[in-house]
């Protein structure tokens, strides 16, 4: 047996012997309650990071409430049943920026860059998970170096610093679509302004950035 089966078959187990609970606000019953799914559902809204982001970031909410416990559910606790609802997500927040003509129908989405090892200890990383399982192309097109210093305990003028110039194109952009850039939660816009940095030196046509939530 496949060590990622026998790791799905542990969680169904877990799944028969505790009672489910809602992942955004812990009442029993749904695996989303549908609290939650109203409150995920709110349509994105354009916010004004701190870092100098040269392309539009939308966020689909604060870092709070489901939209938090959501993201920690996905990435720390590793839980794939929530995955397909994040997806959804992201998928409707998409969709409304094109149907508001911030979008075009020809786009691609790219991952915001993780630190591999930190992504490999999760069994992958989540954020190209989440774009893959959206359903729109995806391409995993940059990296952070990994001589990149570590981000935490640095302020706000360091962070930009130190990610800056440490996000690697690793393959090319498909021409002629759109790019749209994709990230669980944005803090200073620190690691969007370099991606996009990379992206738009490489040619790339990107329309705007995308985040579950704004901290
Ligand atoms: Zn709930």
């Amino acid at each position: 047996m496949s060590k990622f089966r026998r790791r799905a078959g542990r969680a169904g187990f877990i799944e028969l012997v505790l009672p489910r609970a809602c992942a955004g606000c812990g009442v029993p019953g749904q695996l989303l309650c549908r609290q939650c799914r109203t409150l995920l559902a709110q349509p994105p809204r354009r916010i004004a990071p701190k870092a100098d982001v040269l392309a539009p970031v939308y966020a689909c909410g604060g870092y709070g409430g489901p939209h938090r416990e959501v993201i920690l559910e996905m990435k720390e606790r590793n839980n794939r049943a929530i995955r397909p609802y994040i997806a959804a997500v992201l998928r409707a927040a998409v969709e409304t920026l094109q149907a508001r003509g911030e979008f075009s129908h020809r786009l691609t989405l790219v991952p915001a860059p993780t630190r591999t090892h930190s992504a490999r200890l999760r069994g992958g990383d989540p954020i190209t998970q989440l774009c893959t399982a959206s359903g729109f192309p995806t391409r995993q097109a940059v990296r952070l170096a990994s001589s990149m210093p570590d981000q935490s305990g640095l302020n706000r003028d360091d962070r930009l610093h130190n990610v800056r110039g440490n996000v690697q194109l690793v393959r090319s952009v498909p021409r002629g679509a759109e790019v749209v850039v994709v990230d669980d939660v944005i803090t200073t816009g620190a690691t969007l302004a370099a991606t996009v940095d990379t992206l738009t030196y490489a040619g790339a046509d990107v329309a705007g950035c995308v985040v579950l939530a704004a901290a």
